[in-house]
């Protein structure tokens, strides 16, 4: 079976660049059915969180998988009602018993508000306890990166922000390589918004390779070494989107995507008000 490429984290840990993300998967059977059917497939990098509400899901299609433990690399994240040293230390130990797992591969800070400082240092022990291989942050701006890397021992080895043709985030993917952070794509469709699987520049350059779009999409944010994890409940689209390593896009490609860039998040400016407002009236029981 192919494997996707790897990166190597900060701290020698390796990752698959290119895995499965299952937010939005809110049915347990389809979530599972999903998971089970990425797994089948190839992928060996799962990406949930504890605000999606299927890890028991994700858990079970991993028990199930008989793949060996150490050959999956799962990734879930910190929601904000958990905040603060010790509920962030409850919220981990609820995430792995729900994912049946007796350590994680990835914990992420979900979204940069509250009391960040106090859940990294909860996650830097649990990280030196050996409970978690890396850890990170997710929807952290430049900053907001700095901020966590001057005030702490350890520097995040992931930041997982929103990216795809649509938000490149250039600026951003150097800041990450000049500090050592790994930059992972979160929305690498953009869900499809701006019509992004019928964009004439990228249909362009997927007829002429005789690729899909999400392909080029995939490989674009791989070649850029960015980690991807695209999520589809369809089976034709999981295979499809797995299958986005093993070709080159030219200089002139790349240079091509380069143009379609807004600048701007397709979906949320984590500095408007309104938004941390809204974030942090998300709960869900735990
Ligand atoms: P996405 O992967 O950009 O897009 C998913 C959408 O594209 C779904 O509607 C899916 O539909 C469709 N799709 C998938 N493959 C396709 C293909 N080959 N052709 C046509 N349509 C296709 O969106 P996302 O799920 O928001 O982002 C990916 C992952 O990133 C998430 O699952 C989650 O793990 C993570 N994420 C993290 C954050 C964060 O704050 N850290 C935020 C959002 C997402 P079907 O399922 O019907 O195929």
């Amino acid at each position: 079976m192919r494997k996707a490429p790897v990166t190597t984290l900060n701290n020698g840990v390796e990752m698959p660049l290119l895995g499965f993300g299952v937010y939005q998967m809110d049915d347990p059977a389809e979530c599972e059915a999903a998971v089970a059917e990425a797994l089948r497939v190839g992928y060996r990098l799962i990406d949930t969180a504890a605000a999606y509400e299927n890890e028991h899901a994700v858990g079970r299609a991993i028990a199930q998988s008989g793949i060996p433990r150490d050959e999956i690399f799962v990734t879930t994240k910190l929601w904000v009602q958990d905040a603060g040293y010790d509920a962030t230390k409850a919220a981990f130990q609820r995430s792995i018993d729900r994912l049946q797992l007796d350590y994680l591969d990835l914990y992420l800070i979900h979204q940069p508000y509250s009391d960040v400082h106090g859940s990294w240092r909860a996650m830097e022990d649990l990280y030196y306890a050996e409970k978690i291989r890396a850890i990170g942050i997710s929807n952290f701006q430049p900053d907001r990166v700095m901020d966590i890397m001057s005030f702490n021992r350890i520097t995040p080895a992931v930041n997982q922000i929103e990216t795809h043709p649509f938000h490149q985030r250039v600026e951003e993917e150097k800041f990450l390589i000049e500090n050592g952070v790994q930059m992972q794509s979160w929305g690498p469709f953009a869900e499809g918004r701006n019509n992004l699987f019928s964009n004439i520049t990228l249909k362009e350059i997927a007829e002429a390779r005789d690729r899909t779009v999400a392909q080029v999409v995939l490989k674009w944010l791989l070649q850029r070494n960015i980690v991807a994890i695209p999520k589809s409940v369809r089976p034709g689209r999981i295979a499809e989107n797995f299958a986005s390593f093993g070709f080159d896009l030219s200089d002139e490609e790349m240079a091509t995507i380069a143009t379609i860039d807004t600048g701007e998040s397709a979906f949320i400016d984590h500095r408007d008000p309104e938004a941390v407002k809204g974030i942090a009236a998300w709960k869900f029981d735990t």
